[in-house]
């Protein structure tokens, strides 16, 4: 909050809102109206990011490191990822972490998505010609892939190898 509260005098250029108590309510509100979802973890360390599955599924684009359900999406088109990425280890590991360089590189992206949006939103005309609506389409499409049933089914089969144990000889 103290953060916040700091750049108060930014307030013409920034603004914040900070909503306590996130609940499925909020998570539900935010995922289907939001134009991007920024999701931030540093590498390895997020387990998954729903929220971000739950984005793409309305056509929310992802602006994102390369951690958690991201690295099953990377190559899908689905906006953009940003920050170091260790070419021998898909996921990175913990030695890795480079704090000031991503957020560099988030700044650098940054800048492409605001150019985009505005090139896209020209004042209420949307342009439907533009890569972000491609982007968009990209996304609705992906998020089938990202479901419990599927997750449960590559829980049984690949990582228990449950139906090895069930195969028949
Ligand atoms: C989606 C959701 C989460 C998960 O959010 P992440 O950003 O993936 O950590 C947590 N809590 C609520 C209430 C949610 O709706």
């Amino acid at each position: 909050m103290d953060k916040i509260d700091a750049l108060y005098e930014y307030r013409q250029y920034i603004r914040i809102a900070m909503l306590e108590n996130y609940d499925t309510y909020f998570g539900k509100l935010l995922t289907n109206t939001v134009d991007v979802w920024l999701n931030n973890p540093l590498p390895p360390f997020e387990a998954s990011g729903t929220s971000g599955m739950k984005a793409i599924l309305n056509g929310v684009l992802q602006l994102t490191t390369l951690d958690g359900w991201v690295v099953e999406a990377e190559d899908k088109d689905i906006g953009w990822i940003f920050g170091y990425r260790d070419e021998t280890n898909d996921a990175s590991n913990e030695l890795n972490l480079r704090l000031d360089e991503d957020a560099d590189a988030l700044y650098d992206t940054l800048e492409q998505v605001v150019q985009l949006y505005y090139s896209t939103n020209k004042t209420g005309n949307v342009d439907v010609n533009s890569p972000w609506i491609d982007k968009m389409i990209n996304a609705v499409c992906e998020a089938s892939f990202f479901n419990t049933y599927r997750m449960v089914y590559d829980y049984l089969n690949r990582i228990w190898e449950v139906d090895k144990a069930f195969a028949t000889a």
